[in-house]
């Protein structure tokens, strides 16, 4: 199969007659598995050699790397082909890559030992016993190709040093980092967990724009390539089968959230890719030895869409409205901001989802009526009831299950198609993340196609090993049997419906529309019960795909016009503080009209008592920890007074965008109060400090004092970048500085939450 070069001993240079990994396997995919290779040789070595295997490509890129033992040895005497099967053992994490990856979604590859090929012969594993797999050696592998390879003594192998794994910073991801310059045209963008999409308005029209390629998405999908270079949205999504641990998908339901947030938790071992702990433990991504921020994600494909709508409008753009679903949460709002900026675009505005479909919806039809946004993406689901007077467009209810989408329908099919492998095989199917994977694409192409036919064929050909047998998978699914698996998804999303509904007092007949958006609801079965649940089959007016970015572009249109849209939002879940014993308590409550500020004051516990601490969440929980944990507000230099008669007020503001500020005040002394912010905490951390402060016992905080309404007061920016925990310089506020004025110094605090 190739110049196989034995050197004296164990060194083993294998240079390859094709150009690229691709070709390799599409000839030699066969010698090769998980566990080892199968090589051609006139001069084999016996089985239980050591050797370092250092396999090039035509052009000299390694594509193979690793320590191994000579497994068995074949044509010795006569009989068959002259060669020999390497099993690995360690190597380098290149290899790894390529191994777990590539290699993996061969159906004959998933072991842990050389193949033996067709036509070679019988393998020999005879000589002396086989010895463990060992370690690669320190020393460099011989130069491509070049002349006998170079030979490690035997017994110098050790394991090589891990590098230390690397935040990769913005500017070699090639990212923007200054502020991105307000001028030209303001585009929308609607960025999805599935797919991406940029829309514009010319001559009062929206439309979404389309690539050079025709197409009018880009996947949100990132990629190395086997070649390590990074790719973004289509290239990227082409290989996700091939090389699904290089490839993140999905960043959408992870930006913003802390590393050890709950919810990661769940979700985390559903991605193929490694999540990781990021640098102030925020979710981040690791793709070989560097960490990925989500921000840095999500900007790579931001800038894609950013690139498409140059491409299209012929000029540069820095300038979008961009969207999120409703229920994001006030960090994943910041996040997306930051991302924005990464990728060189001013962000106008963060739009809420069932804001911009209704905006594709109403937009210029100067409607007086009330719908229902019923959004069923690939990965959550939103509810949403608006009401609509021409041009003011205000979100009375909302609500969602982060939890329910369209990757919950395809698990319930491939659930149903498992175990119709097992009855038809009589063996339960044991195949690995990456053939899931293949069941899984099978599944969903299947689901989305029975949305017009009434049967299909799933096979999966070569799916699993088992006993050394390979098995396909392949099974006839009807529309009959796909609608009733996922039967009770839909279900849930009624319910919801009419949780969001109830909670302003309406019945599914107060609502005159419902719009239907995301991909998933065109799901015949969604259909039919929504117009069951509200006795009227959902509007045709929007296109499930395109809303989003549609009234995305609208909003950008109208903000530079004198009678532009009105938007009037609600908080979509409450933001409030943690108690003694950890339990939560609102300070503004979901559902309240934005911009919406109230105040909260706390006073000292404790004699003497110099510093307050306030944790703040997000959520609708009854207890803290199951809600999202926004950061820690640290009040420290208080004035010694007895306790309870020191006082800070606290005013929780959230803007029309659902962006949270913070300002407290300290107001029983003159005397400057420091504030510092933690960016250390995670949920476990508070929790167990709450616990403690219950143990100390006596409330921490009393309870609100006001709804602060227009008279609160102004605040600073709040930077939320700041990754350490570090005083705060304090910032005077117009409104503390005339205070300052008559009272001396008036200590007070500005908004800064760390992150946890
Ligand atoms: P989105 O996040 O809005 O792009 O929605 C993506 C989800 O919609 C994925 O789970 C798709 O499988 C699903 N989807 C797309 N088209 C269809 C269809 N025709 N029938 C059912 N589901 C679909």
């Amino acid at each position: 199969m190739a110049d196989l070069n034995q050197g004296g001993a164990v060194g083993l240079v294998v240079k390859l007659p094709f150009a690229t990994p691709e070709e390799f396997l599409a000839k030699y995919g066969g010698n090769i598995t998980r566990g080892g290779i199968y090589l051609r040789a006139k001069a084999v070595r016996p089985p239980g050699t050591a050797v370092t295997l250092d396999l090039r490509l035509a052009g000299g890129d390694r594509l193979l790397y690793a320590a191994a033992v000579v497994h068995f040895v074949t044509g010795q005497q006569g009989q068959g082909i002259s060669g020999m099967g390497l099993k690995f053992g360690e190597a380098d994490a290149a290899t790894r890559r390529f191994l777990d990856s590539t290699i993996a979604i061969l159906p004959h590859a998933q072991t842990d030992v050389p193949p033996v090929p067709n036509g070679v012969g019988p393998a020999d594993y005879t000589v002396p016993a086989l010895v463990a797999a060992p370690s690669l050696p320190t020393v460099a592998p011989a130069a491509t190709g070049a002349g006998p390879a170079r030979t490690p003594a035997p017994g110098t192998f050790t394991a090589p040093a891990s590098p230390p794994l690397e935040m990769v910073t913005a500017e070699a991801l090639e990212l923007n980092t200054a502020e991105p310059p307000r001028t030209g045209p303001v585009i929308g963008i609607d960025l999805g967990t599935t797919n991406s999409c940029a829309a514009f308005v010319r001559g009062n029209k929206p439309a979404v724009l389309h690539s050079r390629e025709g197409h009018n998405t880009v996947p949100s999908i990132l990629a190395f390539n086997q070649r390590g270079k990074l790719v973004v949205g289509h290239p990227a999504k082409g290989q996700m089968l091939t090389n699904p641990r290089q490839t993140v998908y999905g960043a959408k339901r992870l930006v913003g959230r802390p590393y050890a947030s709950p919810i990661v938790g769940q979700i985390k071992d559903r991605f193929h890719y490694e999540i990781a702990a990021g640098q102030a433990g925020e979710a981040a991504v690791r793709l070989g030895d560097r960490i990925y921020s989500l921000q840095q994600i999500s900007a790579l494909i931001l800038r894609e869409v950013r690139e498409v709508a140059q491409n299209q409008l012929g000029q540069p753009i820095s300038r979008a409205v961009i969207t999120v679903p409703a229920y994001y949460n006030d960090n994943q709002r910041q996040a997306v901001r930051e991302a924005g900026k990464l990728a060189g675009l001013y962000v106008e505005r963060i739009l809420n989802e069932p804001t911009a479909a209704a905006l594709a919806y109403g937009y210029g039809r100067k409607l007086n009526q009330r719908v229902l946004v019923y959004d069923l993406g690939g990965g959550t689901f939103d509810a949403s009831v608006l009401e609509l007077h021409d041009t003011v467009y205000e979100v009375i209810s909302t609500g969602g299950d982060t939890f329910l989408g369209g990757i919950d329908f395809d698990n319930a099919i491939v659930e149903y198609l498992l175990e119709e492998f097992r009855q038809q095989t009589g063996r339960t199917f044991q195949g690995d993340r990456v053939a899931l994977q293949r069941i899984n694409d099978a599944a969903e192409r299947a689901k989305c196609a029975l949305s017009e036919r009434s049967e299909m064929r799933v096979h999966v050909a070569f799916v699993t090993m088992i006993d050394n047998k390979p098995y396909d998978l392949d099974v006839v699914l009807t529309r009959q049997k796909l609608i009733a698996l996922p039967e009770k998804l839909v279900d849930r999303t009624l319910q919801v419906c009419d949780e969001v509904l109830q909670a302003k007092g309406l019945k599914p007949q107060d609502i005159d529309e419902v719009i239907l958006v995301g991909g998933q609801s065109r799901f015949p079965l969604v259909h039919e019960k929504i117009t069951k649940f509200f006795n009227q089959p959902p509007s045709k007016g929007v296109h499930p795909d395109e809303a989003v970015a549609l009234g995305a572009a609208l909003l950008a249109h109208s903000l530079g016009q004198l009678e532009g849209v009105v938007l009037i939002d609600v908080l979509p879940m409450a933001i409030g503080v943690g108690l003694p014993g950890g339990r939560f308590k609102p300070v503004l409550e979901r559902n309240v009209a934005l911009p919406a500020s109230k105040v909260y004051t706390l006073s000292t516990h404790r004699d003497d008592q110099t510093e307050l601490e306030l944790t703040v969440f997000q959520g609708d929980s009854e207890r803290a920890q199951d809600n999202e944990y926004l950061g820690t507000l640290r009040l420290a230099g208080l004035p010694k007074r007895p306790r309870g008669t020191v006082q800070v007020t606290v005013t929780f503001e959230v803007n029309n965008e659902s962006l949270l500020k913070v300002v407290a005040r300290e107001g029983t002394s003159g005397r400057e109060v420091v504030s510092t912010f933690t960016t250390r905490d995670t949920p476990e951390t508070v929790k167990a400090r709450l616990a403690q402060q219950e143990a100390e016992a006596r409330p921490v905080a009393s309870g609100v004092a006001h709804a602060a309404g227009n008279g609160a007061a102004p605040v600073a920016p709040a930077n939320r970048n700041m990754a350490v925990a570090a005083p705060a310089a304090p910032v005077l506020t117009p409104d503390a500085a005339v205070v300052s004025k008559q009272k001396g110094f008036m200590g007070w605090l500005k908004g800064l939450f760390g992150r946890a």
